[in-house]
């Protein structure tokens, strides 16, 4: 018997773990990408000559889901990982100081490695040691700031602590995201034990992760917008999608792996899915700036800087520093050269070793829609909708994670795993 035939709409994360789960689970998966490259929101290309991400990203020990996808494809030995938490920071005016895990059990680990911590002062560590301690118990209601500031937290402790970590993991302002969200990541993360917290990234260009997942599946089809859906009225079922150019191609089961806009068009509005409205998630952007310097490597991975646009740096190469800017709403359409002067200075005071450096070239990647934050009244939907042959995927759904390349494959895999049990094939390989 033929194998059931696939259409995975979307090559983002959520699309490549999907079509990946369904190929190896014996389905003739086709990808349909609107897109010229592989990889959605976490890809790469070519800026003069010199392969860049889209935006650095990280993920951490916990994101157990995107290392085991990782493993599936056979790209373990190009991601690297901290043996544990440790993390340098610099104040805006080069003040060096590290947060380390050390060798105690959660939450102890993390509260350990405040002793040495030189930018907050005695009483705001042992503040933040209880406040930690409180994240273990419910309620936790209301913003993530209203949470902090219940619990005393000060401006300083926001500033050297809160801010640095928790704004870019969840790329917007502590006063927009729930209580709740923030304090799952700070229990997954941070409290979870040693090894959860440990960063880790990618050694080579996002792009190629996704062209790895692109292999197993049986067509890959790229520029290639898919407009809508075609549906059997016998059936009550999807039976294809449609092309831009009008064609209609039919499938046995169709995964939409879209943010939520892009599914919105897709399916004409998302309630005829049996959706909720999808009107509920709000975009925030993201800005990468790269800089080229003439004072080859300066010997750490990556540094957060407090107080300062910067953010967080990390060291791509020798020569290469690449800026991530979170929640950067004041940062996405300022000129490029602006960007890039503004970072260049700012580093140039917060690195010693970069004082009287030059800079040799500069590039700037932004992404208004970098992540999508849900309402507090947005319900996020499942990988179900009301045809039993259509799934949906995407780090914005309800796997329970922030808007993250976890969530993203989390998502995927949902959405495989649903469609197996409705087409009646051989279980997805847990
Ligand atoms: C600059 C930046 C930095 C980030 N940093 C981090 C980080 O450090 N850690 C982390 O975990 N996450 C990070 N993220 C978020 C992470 O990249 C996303 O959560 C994840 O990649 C989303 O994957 P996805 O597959 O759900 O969606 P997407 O990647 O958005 O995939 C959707 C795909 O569908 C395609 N598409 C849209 N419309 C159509 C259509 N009509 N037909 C066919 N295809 C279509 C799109 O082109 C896209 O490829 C970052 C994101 C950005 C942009």
């Amino acid at each position: 018997m033929a194998a059931s035939r696939v259409a995975v709409v979307g090559a983002g994360l959520a699309g490549l773990a999907a079509g990946f789960d369904l190929a190896k689970a014996g389905f003739e998966v086709e990808l349909f990408e609107r897109s010229r490259l592989l990889g959605g929101r976490a890809t790469s290309f070519v800026i003069d000559g010199i392969e860049v991400d889209n935006g650095q990203h990280v993920f951490l020990g916990c994101c157990t889901e995107f290392l085991r996808f990782v493993d599936r494809i056979g790209m373990s030995s190009l991601v690297r990982m901290q043996e544990r938490f440790d993390a340098l920071v610099f104040s805006r005016d080069g003040v060096a100081s590290r947060l380390r895990a050390v060798g105690l059990p959660a939450p102890w680990h993390l509260v350990g490695s405040f002793l040495g911590y030189r930018h907050l002062a005695w009483r705001d560590k042992l503040r933040l040691a209880r406040t930690l301690k409180a994240a273990e118990t419910p309620p936790c209601e209301g913003s993530f700031a209203q949470w902090l500031a219940l619990h005393g937290e000060r401006e300083e402790a926001l500033r050297s602590f809160w801010r640095p970590f928790f704004i870019p993991a969840l790329n917007a302002p502590l006063e927009d995201v729930s209580a709740a969200d923030a304090i799952f990541v700070l229990s997954t993360a941070f409290l979870n034990g040693a090894e959860a917290a440990r960063f880790g990234y990618a050694t080579v260009p996002l792009a190629r992760f996704a062209a790895k997942a692109a292999e197993s599946v049986a067509r890959v089809h790229l520029s290639a917008p898919v407009t809508g859906l075609s549906y059997s009225r016998t059936h009550g079922e999807v039976d294809g999608i449609i092309l831009d150019d009008g064609q209609r191609r039919a499938f046995d089961a169709v995964v939409l792996a879209l943010a939520p806009p892009q599914l919105s068009r897709v399916a004409g509005d998302a309630t005829q899915i049996g959706l909720p409205a999808l009107d509920g998630y709000k975009p925030y952007p993201i800005v990468d700036v790269h800089l080229w310097h003439d004072r080859g490597r300066l010997g750490f991975d990556f540094a957060a800087v407090l107080d300062s646009p910067l953010q967080w740096i990390f060291e791509k190469g020798s020569g290469y520093l690449c800026c991530s800017l979170s929640d950067a709403r004041s940062y996405v359409s300022m000129p490029a050269v602006e960007v890039s002067q503004r970072c260049w200075e700012e580093i140039k005071r917060a690195i010693p070793a970069l004082h009287g450096a030059t800079l040799v070239r500069s590039a700037v990647t932004r992404n208004a829609e970098a992540t999508y934050l849900p309402a507090p009244t947005q319900r996020r939907p499942g990988p179900q909708t009301s045809f039993p042959n259509l799934a949906i995927a995407g780090s914005w759904t309800d796997t329970g994670w922030p808007d993250t390349m976890e969530s993203a494959v989390r998502s995927g895999v949902a959405a495989a795993r649903l469609l197996a049990g409705a087409l009646g094939s051989v279980a997805i390989v847990a």
